[in-house]
């Protein structure tokens, strides 16, 4: 399976980063090997001393599909998700200053936090959804799905033109504003609707 990122979907995070906007959504992978393992605390690679979290709503993709029209992508996927998307933040800014691919900033072990999983149907509206993170009982991070500047249905289509979907691919859906540096023995907690949905401890 394949870890499916977006990137600069909110427009208060590009601003923060000080990124362009984009015309099309910027798209990155993980590897599977990026899932951190389940009741496992987050470790800092030895080669960034900046890693941000970034918390973003995930989508599991429910069946295989490529070149999905908008109106049927959410017949792809019954559940939702919250996850955070780490990034060494240092590394990526060397490679974005070379124009070289983001993979060691984005995709290296552990940068992948996949929380428990939720049905969709329980929300009368997925493009509506509060979540937020919080470091050590702070609230960092606070976004709505209803800001997104591509809708999950629309993120769908547009990957699927590019790479096949397959039955538990996941999709992270881009950050909202806040992103920011973890340190040791910080505490990192979401919650979608207000619903608890992981924690972690950061080594
Ligand atoms: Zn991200």
């Amino acid at each position: 399976m394949k870890l499916i990122c977006i990137g600069r979907n909110y427009a208060a995070h590009i601003e923060e980063l000080e990124n362009e906007r984009p015309d099309e959504p910027v798209v990155f992978i993980k590897p599977d090997s990026a899932i951190l393992p389940k009741e496992q605390d987050f470790y800092i690679p030895e080669f960034s001393n900046d890693i941000h979290y970034e918390v973003e709503v995930l989508v599991k993709i429910k069946k295989v599909g490529k070149h999905i029209a908008k109106q049927f992508a959410h017949t792809y996927y019954d559940e939702i998700g919250l996850g955070i998307d780490f990034t060494a933040r240092d590394v990526q800014a060397q490679l974005k200053a070379k124009g070289l691919p983001w993979e060691k900033a984005k995709g290296f072990d552990g940068s992948a936090v996949v929380g428990r999983w939720l049905q969709k149907n329980k929300y009368e509206n997925i493009d509506k959804l509060g979540f937020s993170l919080l470091k050590n009982g702070e609230n960092v991070q606070n976004g709505n799905t209803s800001l997104m500047l591509w809708k999950i249905d629309e993120l769908i289509a547009y990957v699927s033109t590019y790479f096949m979907l397959k039955k538990g691919d996941i999709l992270f859906t881009g950050t909202p504003a806040g992103v920011g540096k973890v340190r040791p023995n910080d505490y990192l907690s979401g919650t979608l609707e207000g619903e608890n949905m992981f924690e972690i401890t950061v080594r």
